[in-house]
């Protein structure tokens, strides 16, 4: 059984075809990244197969079970970082994590959010109300939201968007270790370097068509490339 399955998926905005029918499957264990310039549609992808998102034709499961009519057993086994989230500024970043642990299991939620303490690396300001925090900081603490219960998937959407080169490369190792602990990782990007690092898989998306899926360097050879940016432009240009 594959982590994700997507096929022929094809969503539309009223008149305006965002997804025009993707195709791609992630297995148990990858790290997979989905990447592309901005409207691709990756965010589109990822919120589908979060649940937030009806698709308006195909198919997307996740360990088995159709995003749309399984959707609470699939909520169950992922977590989801979105691209923009914010909110929550009064409470202390240990409060946050603790009302999203003891809501997953209110018996054992001291153990996961202690491992959260450990991902987000805020030492003690993990006291201070999140509103004293700067960007890089809400999404280390996000990040360590959604992996802390170590999900079976965990869709991170662009994970260091926004984020200094050294906090993105905290972040990136992160990813690598919770991956260890059978965590199957989908997430976006735009960064080709920051994908080619991450992930043992990816698909290249453009105007909501996905143009290679297979390893970066599957990619690279198969066009002549010598790295991700040339390959993704020799494939989109044809
Ligand atoms: P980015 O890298 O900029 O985040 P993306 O690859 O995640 O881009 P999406 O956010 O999935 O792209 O958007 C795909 C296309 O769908 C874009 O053309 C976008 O304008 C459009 N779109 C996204 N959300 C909506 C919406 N709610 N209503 C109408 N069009 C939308």
């Amino acid at each position: 059984m594959y982590a994700v399955e997507v096929k022929d998926l094809v969503k539309y905005y009223g008149s305006f075809m965002a997804l025009k029918g993707i195709t791609f499957h992630v297995d148990e264990g990858d790290i997979y990244g989905l990447i592309g310039p901005n409207g691709a549609g990756k965010s589109t992808t990822l919120r589908i197969l979060a649940t937030l998102l009806k698709p308006s034709s195909g198919v997307a499961r996740i360990f088995g079970y159709d995003v749309d009519k399984d959707a609470d057993r699939v909520r169950r086994i992922i977590s989801y970082l979105p691209e923009e989230a914010g909110g929550y500024k009064y409470l202390t970043g240990f409060e946050y994590l603790s009302m999203n642990a003891k809501m997953y299991d209110p018996e054992n939620f001291r153990e996961y959010v202690e491992y959260g303490i450990e991902i987000s690396g805020l030492g003690d300001r993990i006291y201070d109300r999140i509103g004293s925090y700067s960007k890089g900081m809400i999404r280390r603490l996000l990040l360590a939201r959604a992996l802390m219960m170590k999900p079976r998937l965990a869709i991170l959407d662009e994970p260091t968007a926004g984020m200094d080169v050294v906090h993105a490369t905290v972040i990136r190792d992160i990813i690598k270790n919770v991956a260890r602990e059978d965590v199957t990782i989908l997430l976006s990007s735009h960064n080709m370097l920051e994908v080619h690092y991450l992930c043992n898989k990816i698909s290249l998306i453009n105007e909501g068509r996905i143009v290679a899926s297979g390893s970066p360097s599957e990619i690279i050879d198969s066009v002549n490339a010598s790295n991700l940016e040339e390959a993704f432009v020799r494939l989109v240009r044809g």
